[in-house]
């Protein structure tokens, strides 16, 4: 950390609350002069997940405010502090978004708790707007296997979308994914599969039946079913995965769209490199979801060629899209299992270096 840290030495009877923990503080950061720490560590902590980037945002929102000559100039200066404190709430999520999606979920949680602070302090503290923050949070709680933060983040999130009036599908698919994967996490199976269920309508709802992000939901359904032993039905699941999976990437781009999780947090406008970013997470989460598959339908005690080549397929199409040739084109070739995907293969085989369309 570049910044010089200031030690405190306050006057009597004023209390500073630590900018992470709120415990008492000791320390200043010397790069704005407004925020406190109570220890090293946790300037440390703040500064590596979002400070760094609001440090001199946050001068004019802690400073003093002057003093207004008029109702006029009161009224104007509070619609800036608003106006500052929504922008901030924004960063500050967009911040923690990019931690879970690099999954570093710890630096993921000072960010997160900044842009809850915000939003509260902007749209109240029941407001829908306030999901997407507790959402990054149950997420990255869960991710660091802290089952009761996680869960209790998820209940905040869960009774807001209760009272609210309206919610959007996205920010609700978003919501009963972590629901199951909590239930799931807790061994709580039936749960699991019915948060899932709703995960997957929602999905539809927000983003069509034939969406990647529709397929998460089922993938999760399907290792559920394999840890319950019900085979025949993992089988078919994993089957619709591979299957929507193929028909995203088999259309001569990928599709362009924001994912999931950057439409849910209504960032506005995306700036291009996290649109692309966001992009290369999702196919790696493909890629996973078709690996395990794969492993599944290799370990089946009754082959099932056509199964076993449509996830081949789907595999290759996504190492062709990542431009890795060489597995792109051993992946698939011993099982072509239609004209389609052989005119793939035949593409990445002849014009490995040229993208289609
Ligand atoms: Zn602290
Ligand atoms: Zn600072």
């Amino acid at each position: 950390v570049n910044v010089r840290l200031v030690p405190l030495a306050l006057p009597r009877g004023q209390k500073l609350h630590c900018e992470l923990c709120l415990g008492p503080a000791t320390l200043r950061c010397g790069g704005c002069g407004v925020t406190y720490y109570c220890d090293v560590e946790h300037q440390n902590a703040d500064w590596v997940s979002v400070h760094e980037k609001i440090c001199q945002l946050l001068i004019p929102l802690r400073t003093a405010l002057p003093f207004y000559n008029s109702e006029k100039e009161r009224k104007h200066g509070q619609e800036q502090k608003i106006c500052r404190e929504k922008f901030l709430a924004e960063v500050t999520r967009t911040a923690a978004q990019n931690f879970l999606f690099e999954g570093k979920h710890e630096d993921a949680i000072p960010a997160a708790l900044h842009s809850l602070k915000f939003s509260i302090s902007v749209y109240g503290s029941n407001s829908v707007e306030l999901v997407p923050a507790y959402l990054i949070l149950a997420e990255a709680s869960l991710g660091l296997g802290h089952l009761a933060q996680g869960e209790e983040y998820l209940s905040q999130a869960h009774w807001i979308v209760l009272k609210s009036s309206y919610c959007s599908s996205a920010v609700q698919s978003n919501l009963h994914r972590n629901l199951g994967l909590l239930h799931a996490a807790k061994g709580n199976f039936e749960d699991a599969l019915y948060h899932l269920a709703n995960d997957v309508y929602f999905a539809s709802c927000a983003y069509g039946t034939n969406d990647v992000a529709v397929s998460g939901g089922h993938f999760h359904m399907a290792n559920i079913f394999v840890h319950q032993n019900v085979l025949d039905v993992a089988n078919s699941l994993y089957s619709e995965v591979s299957g929507t999976t193929s028909t995203n990437y088999n259309s001569q781009h990928p599709r362009i769209r924001s994912p999931m999780h950057l439409q849910d947090l209504r960032l506005g406008p995306l700036h291009p490199h996290l649109v692309s970013f966001a992009d290369e997470k999702q196919r790696a989460e493909a890629t996973q979801m078709l690996n395990a598959i794969l492993d599944f339908r290799e370990r089946s005690p009754r082959p099932q060629p056509a199964k076993l080549a449509k996830v081949l397929h789907a595999l290759a199409m996504l190492h062709y899209l990542t431009q890795d040739m060489s597995k792109a084109s051993w992946q698939g070739w011993p099982l072509c299992p239609d004209q389609q995907a052989l005119g793939h293969f035949q593409d990445i085989v002849l014009f490995p270096a040229v993208p289609r369309g």
